[in-house]
């Protein structure tokens, strides 16, 4: 049901405080955050409103958690599908359900979709791809006619990631579709220094915790596996029956989801 996709306004929401770091993705989604508080200021003089924002950037750096702040921010509702789980969930029907989810998005409008990982639906057409591809060249098809049936002043904001931009079908990249990118890179030191702070936020942490030694030691660290450690250190903390989480927990958090990422295969590229 795409109706349960929509997280509505309302609870615990998530603002431009809980992402640290990616002070220009911020600046640039600004604006996006202006839009959907007051759609019609904007479109006034007849300009139409962006309709599609593609983050780009490695996998767990933070573009869901960006776009949720965006919601956030603005305070609207915001419906977050996969592109992988939409080709999963809907074989057979992925255009049709592309199509009801705009139709909920209208009605709630302003509001945001969020589509993580455009790529699995968004791949050149007629591509190589095996069983499925035509299913997916609907779907995609389906996508286009939506994010051109918008009319400018609707106030749905659709943003999607991707970490493979380079496979995307042209079509999607132009005008009135996401012809606004945003590229999110990986934290530097200074970063991950600042997404240790966020993260620890919620912690009982002893004085010898240091998020700058932390964040020496976590070169090529994304936010994701930042915030795997804290939890780790957490975890750890608490079966040793401490009171607050000290350094040597983050110590060996650390080795566990370096342990972790290596077996995954997920290199840890040098950096500075
Ligand atoms: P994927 O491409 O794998 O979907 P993503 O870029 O969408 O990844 P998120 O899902 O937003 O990454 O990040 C996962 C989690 O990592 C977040 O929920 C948050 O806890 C943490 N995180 C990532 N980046 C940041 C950041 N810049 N500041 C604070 N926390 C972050």
């Amino acid at each position: 049901d795409t109706a349960a996709l929509f997280e509505e306004a309302g609870g615990r929401r998530v603002t431009f405080d809980d992402v640290a770091g990616l002070a220009e993705p911020k600046e640039e989604v600004a604006e996006v955050v202006e839009f959907l508080r007051r759609p019609q200021k904007f479109t006034r003089l007849g300009g139409a409103l962006p309709t599609g924002v593609l983050l780009v950037g490695p996998p767990g750096t933070g573009k869901t958690l960006l776009a949720k702040a965006v919601a956030g921010e603005a305070g609207v509702p915001f419906a977050s599908i996969s592109g992988s789980d939409f080709m999963e969930m809907f074989v057979g029907v992925g255009a049709s359900r592309v199509r009801d989810l705009f139709d909920q998005a209208k009605e709630r409008a302003p509001c945001i979709i969020f589509i993580d990982e455009v790529d699995a639906i968004g791949r050149t057409r007629g591509g190589p791809g095996g069983a499925g591809t035509g299913e997916r060249d609907n779907t995609l098809n389906q996508l286009l006619v939506e994010m051109d049936g918008f009319d400018s002043d609707e106030g749905v904001v659709i943003m999607a990631a991707t970490n493979r931009p380079d496979v995307l079908d042209a079509a999607l990249l132009r005008p009135g579709r996401f012809d606004r990118q945003i590229s999110i890179h990986k934290p530097d030191r200074l970063e991950r220094a600042d997404i240790f702070r966020v993260h620890v936020a919620d912690l009982r942490l002893d004085a010898s915790v240091d998020p700058e030694a932390l964040a020496r030691q976590t070169p090529g660290f994304a936010g994701a596996e930042i915030a795997n450690v804290c939890n780790e250190a957490a975890l750890l903390a608490a079966r040793r029956g401490r009171n607050a989480v000290q350094m040597d927990d983050f110590d060996q958090a650390l080795d566990r989801v370096m342990a972790g990422l290596e077996r995954s295969n997920k290199l840890i590229s040098p950096e500075e």
